[in-house]
């Protein structure tokens, strides 16, 4: 279970009603159970139950029983498309450990709005079901254009297009597996050509192929991170 309070030995946690209403509600715990709890700093920890209510209820460290493990420094940055195949990048990108997920406006970009604290609920959900003890930064809504222009320079970039064929299995041998990284996928009607431009001329940019078929964005999302992490992972 994810909480938003600091875990330590002897540690007491008060559980909000949500919390309360999904440990003795659902899966009907009651005092003195066991729950596995984490918050994204302090690794996992397991707590016994101490107090069980309706509308709320307290934890209690026991021991910890995993360290924090961070994820490699790998963005994932994503054209929000539809609703529920924004969700499945957020979650998907959560479970196979980005450390950011930063949804960008582009030109062909179709939603101009996101509901951040929905898609932050999401990435809690994907960490607590993979048994994760981080929880990657969903971040809001940016131009793609202004993060280009405050690009890191210390970031590389893996620059998803269709139109091209860059191989990206070969990206350790051409970066010396420096960290750390981007993943960049675009939106169902891609990339425009200024775009492009723009993100070839970037100096830490390597455009990549996902293969000879056209990907959905979630699918792309899902085989550039996979590949990723073949190439580069740790
Ligand atoms: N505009 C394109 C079209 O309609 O021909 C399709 C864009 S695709 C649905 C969405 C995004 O997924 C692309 O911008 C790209 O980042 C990524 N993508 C999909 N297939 C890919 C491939 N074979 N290689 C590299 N990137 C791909």
């Amino acid at each position: 279970l994810y909480v938003e309070h600091p875990l330590g030995a002897g540690q007491s946690v008060p559980l909000d009603r949500d919390q309360a209403h999904y440990l003795f509600g659902v899966m009907r715990l009651s005092v003195g159970a066991y729950v596995a709890l984490f918050n994204g700093q302090d690794g996992e920890w397991l707590a016994e139950v101490a107090e069980a209510g309706k509308r709320g209820g307290t934890l209690v460290c026991l021991e910890q029983t995993k360290p924090l493990q961070l994820p490699p420094d790998l963005w994932l940055m994503f054209a929000p498309i539809k609703k529920a195949r924004t969700d499945f990048i957020v979650e998907k990108a959560a479970e196979m450990g980005a450390a950011r997920i930063l949804p960008v406006q582009t030109e062909f970009t179709n939603s101009e709005r996101i509901r951040q604290d929905r898609l932050q609920a999401h990435a809690v959900e994907a960490a607590e079901q993979c048994g994760g003890t981080y929880v990657p930064e969903v971040a809001d809504l940016q131009k793609l254009p202004r993060l280009l222009d405050l690009w890191p320079a210390e970031r590389q970039l893996m620059f998803c297009d269709e139109a091209e064929v860059g191989n990206a299995l070969q990206l350790a041998a051409e970066t010396q597996k420096v960290a750390p990284w981007a993943i960049l996928i675009g939106p169902e009607g891609g990339f425009s050509e200024a775009e492009r431009k723009r993100l070839h001329a970037l100096p830490q940019s390597h455009v990549v192929s996902l293969g000879p078929r056209i990907l959905r964005a979630d699918t792309a999302a899902v085989a550039a991170m996979t590949l990723w992490q073949q190439a580069l992972g740790d």
